[in-house]
């Protein structure tokens, strides 16, 4: 009798966000055109702390945005081989329905179905054939492990840019400076933008937007964004306004915000359930154009990957927390609390017991 033994492997797997359990699962096997990766780091996500979305799904393997090496290489892959460091998409299109076709490469059918197996809070993971061909990307030297990570949530920030035009001399409004509106700070400071306004609850990120191009900040516990906008901006509001927090409230905001002509882009999604109720003659009358952008396509990240190698976007500043796979439960609520933090990023080699 021949015994076989599976190789097993540790993750992180999520039930709730104040239950999420260090556990051993076998490490998946690959197939023709696919890739094992051993992962190095995995951002945690904003919507990985969204409850309403995941505990249906749970339990689950979390983690999108990861980076790793790759240590196996099924046949016929082309372009990447045994050791190579890479960023994986866990995305891709199909590239031949209605909307790949019309560029709206997001809204295909096949985009949000695939993934990579069973996530990037796992000490490995399969990347399936077409995020193996479409979205996955060697890292130059000047990229590394960590800041790779950032690859993902930022390219899905320019998605949001690229649809959103600043002129030169707007006056941009970013509402929420969290991770998310840190990235969107840092794009929009490499657009033709006039003043950049930065706001928030929070001191501690109100001063770190400082240092990442804000020209100026406000905190609405302490004074009234519509007054100060106003005071900043010779009596306009803002040309541009980008809400980055996924809260009815924030969208409001957003809407009290827009000068006359102002084109306002959404970010971040409010729960399924929310309702939100808008004055349509205010939206006609001062010509609003509103967007949003959900996720990011093969092109973005390329754009984010060649924007970090050069040194015009800067990942490191964004990062402010790192844990082993024991500490994701710790990294949700974190992330939760708004506190003094930005991105968290899990490193399989950081995990105890
Ligand atoms: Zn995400
Ligand atoms: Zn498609």
């Amino acid at each position: 009798m021949v015994m076989t033994t599976t190789k097993t492997m540790k993750t992180a797997v999520y039930y709730r966000n104040t239950d999420v359990r260090l556990e051993e699962r076998p490490i998946p096997t690959i197939g023709p055109g696919e890739l094992l990766v051993k992962t190095m780091a995995c951002g945690l996500c904003g919507g990985e702390t969204m409850e309403w979305y995941l505990a249906p799904r749970a339990p689950k393997i979390l983690g999108h945005e990861p980076t790793g090496v790759v240590v196996q290489v099924g046949a016929g892959v082309k372009g990447i081989k045994e050791g190579d460091r890479v960023f994986v998409h866990h995305h891709v299109a199909c590239m031949r329905c209605h909307y790949c076709q019309r560029g709206y490469f997001t809204m295909c059918e096949q985009y949000s179905k695939s993934g990579i197996d069973p996530g990037g809070f796992a000490e490995y993971f399969r990347v399936p054939s077409e995020n193996a061909y479409f979205d996955t990307l060697v890292l130059p030297d000047e990229i590394s492990f960590e800041e790779g990570t950032v690859i993902e949530p930022m390219a899905c920030v320019l998605h949001g840019v690229r649809q959103t035009p600043i002129s030169h001399g707007d006056t941009v409004a970013i509402v929420g400076l969290g991770f998310m509106g840190m990235c969107y700070l840092e794009l929009v400071r490499l657009s033709p933008a006039g003043r950049i306004i930065g706001i928030d609850f929070s001191d501690w990120r109100l001063e770190k937007a400082l240092q990442l191009g804000a020209t100026h900040i406000i905190n609405p516990k302490k004074e009234s964004p519509v007054d100060a906008i106003k005071e900043i901006n010779e009596g306009r509001l803002a040309d541009v306004v980008i809400v980055t927090a996924p809260t009815v409230k924030a969208w409001e905001q957003g809407f009290a915000l827009c000068a006359k002509g102002a084109h306002i882009h959404f970010g971040a999604p409010p729960p399924p359930d929310a309702s939100l109720s808008i004055n349509p003659n205010f939206l006609y009358f001062n010509e609003i154009k509103i967007n949003s952008a959900y996720s990011a396509s093969h092109i973005d990240t390329r754009s984010v990957l060649e924007m970090l190698a050069s040194g015009r976007l800067d990942a490191k500043p964004l990062i402010t927390h790192q844990f082993g796979l024991d500490g994701v439960q710790e990294a949700i609520q974190m992330l939760l609390q708004a506190g003094e933090s930005l991105k968290s990023i899990i490193i399989p080699d950081l995990t105890k017991s």
